[in-house]
C-alpha cells in the first residue's frame, strides 16, 4: 500500500515533465490529470484533454505513457483519455488569462516588448521581413508571438509554412498554431483563403482586439505585429490598444515612396507609439560579377529615416533566396549565407540586444 502511494507520487512527478504543446505548460498544472491510480506496478492515468478533438491529443497521450513508463517500478501503463468538463475548463482559461483587465492585451506589469511593423504601401516586403524577424528572434531564444493584422493581405501563415493551420479554441481562449518557434495568429486562419475580407472599422477593431486579448500567447518576450500598409483603421486601433508599442517602418530605396512611408509613421506617432527606425528593403541586388543592380534606386530608407529623425536600422538587399524561402514557407533566416537573410539576422541581433536593456520597464497600458 505504502509502495503504491510512493509509486503514485513518483508517477505524478514524472507527469510534471509532460508539456501541453499548445498551452506550453506542464499538464499537471493545467488540471489535465485528475487521477493516477496504482496497483502493483500497474498504473492508470486519467487524462483530461482541454477540448474534444484536441490536435495535440496523440502527442500528449504518447508523452504521458513515456513519462509514466520511465518511473522505476512501473510495469504497465494505461491511459484513460477524456475531455475536461466545462467548469474545469472555464477555471483553467480564467487562470491562463491571469489578471489582464478585460479587453486588454496584457497585464499592467507585462514586460512583453511589442513591435509593430508598418509600411506606407503594400508590396515592399513588410510581411516577409516580419516573418523572418520573428523566426530569427525565436532562434535567439526569445519567446515570440506574431499577429498578422494585415487583414486584407494576410500572408504570414504561408510565409511560415502553416497555410492550413487552425488555432484551437479552449473555452474562451484561442491557442495559436506555432511555426519555427513562433506562436502565430492571422485573420487568414479564420476566413477562407479565397474570401475577400471587406470589414469596416469597428469590425476590424474588434478582430484585432480579440487577437490581442483572447489569443493565449503565454509569457512573451516579443510580440510582433504585421500591420496593413498605410494609415488605416487597423493602424489606429493598434495605436489605441497598444499605445506604447515600438514601430518599425519598412520602405524601399525608391525616394518617391518616402512620403507614404513617412505618413504611416506619423499616424503611429500620433497615437503615442514610438517609431524606433526604418528598414529599407529591396536594396541593391549583388550580381554574379560583383556589381550592384539598384533596381529600385537608392536612398529611400535613409531619406525616410532622416525625415522621421530615427535610425536606418537595416538595408535588406533584393534576394531570390529570400523570395523563394517565403514562397516555400521556409524563412531564409534559417539558412545563413544569404545577404538578405543575414541582414535580417543582424536586425534581430540588434533588437534582441535592445530588448534586454528594457528589462524592468513596464508596458504601462493606459485605460481606454
Ligand atoms: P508586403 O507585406 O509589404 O505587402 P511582401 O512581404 O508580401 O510585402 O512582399 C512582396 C513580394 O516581394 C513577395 O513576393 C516577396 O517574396 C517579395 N520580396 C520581399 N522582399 C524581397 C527582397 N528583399 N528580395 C526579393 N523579393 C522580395
Amino acid at each position: 500500500m505504502a509502495d503504491d502511494e510512493a509509486l503514485e507520487a513518483a508517477v505524478r512527478r514524472a507527469l510534471g515533465s509532460v508539456i501541453d504543446p499548445e498551452i506550453r505548460k506542464p499538464i499537471t498544472e493545467l488540471d489535465m490529470v485528475p487521477g493516477v491510480s496504482v496497483q502493483g506496478g500497474q498504473v492508470t492515468v486519467d487524462l483530461r484533454l482541454t477540448v474534444a478533438g484536441c490536435p495535440a491529443a496523440v502527442s500528449i497521450e504518447r508523452d504521458v505513457r513515456t513519462a509514466a513508463s520511465s518511473v522505476d517500478g512501473v510495469s504497465e501503463v494505461s491511459v484513460s483519455v477524456g475531455v475536461m468538463d466545462a467548469a474545469t475548463r472555464d477555471a483553467l482559461t480564467a487562470r491562463l488569462r491571469g489578471d489582464r483587465p478585460s479587453g486588454h492585451p496584457f497585464t499592467a506589469d507585462s514586460l512583453t516588448r511589442v513591435i509593430a511593423v508598418t509600411s506606407g504601401k503594400g508590396g515592399v516586403g513588410k510581411s516577409t521581413i516580419t516573418a523572418n524577424l520573428a523566426v530569427a528572434l525565436a532562434a535567439r531564444g526569445l519567446s515570440v508571438g506574431l499577429v498578422d493584422a494585415d487583414v486584407f493581405g494576410f500572408s504570414i501563415p504561408g510565409l511560415l509554412g502553416i497555410a492550413d493551420a487552425k488555432p484551437t479554441p479552449v473555452g474562451e481562449l484561442i491557442m495559436p498554431p506555432r511555426a519555427h518557434g513562433v506562436a502565430v495568429i492571422s485573420i487568414g486562419m479564420f476566413v477562407d483563403a479565397r474570401t475577400a475580407v471587406s470589414w469596416r472599422g469597428p469590425m476590424l477593431h474588434r478582430t484585432v482586439q480579440q487577437f490581442l486579448t483572447d489569443v493565449h500567447f503565454g509569457d512573451l518576450d516579443v510580440l510582433l505585429l504585421d500591420l496593413p500598409p498605410g494609415t488605416g483603421d487597423v493602424a489606429i486601433s493598434i495605436g489605441q490598444l497598444l499605445p506604447h508599442a515600438d514601430v518599425i517602418v519598412v520602405t524601399t530605396p525608391q525616394t518617391a515612396a518616402a512620403d507614404v512611408a513617412e505618413r504611416s509613421a506619423l499616424v503611429a506617432r500620433q497615437t503615442g507609439q514610438n517609431v524606433i527606425g526604418v528598414v529599407e528593403n529591396m536594396s541593391g541586388l549583388v550580381q554574379s560579377d560583383g556589381s550592384v543592380l539598384e533596381l529600385f534606386g537608392s536612398g529611400g530608407g535613409a531619406d525616410t529615416a532622416e525625415r522621421l529623425g530615427v535610425p536606418l536600422l537595416a538595408k535588406i538587399p533584393l534576394s531570390v533566396a529570400l523570395r523563394e524561402g517565403g514562397d516555400a514557407g521556409e524563412p531564409i533566416v534559417l539558412r545563413p549565407g544569404d545577404a538578405a537573410g543575414d541582414a535580417i539576422a543582424r536586425l534581430a541581433d540588434e533588437l534582441a540586444r535592445r530588448g534586454r536593456g528594457l528589462a524592468g520597464r513596464k508596458l504601462g497600458l493606459s485605460p481606454r
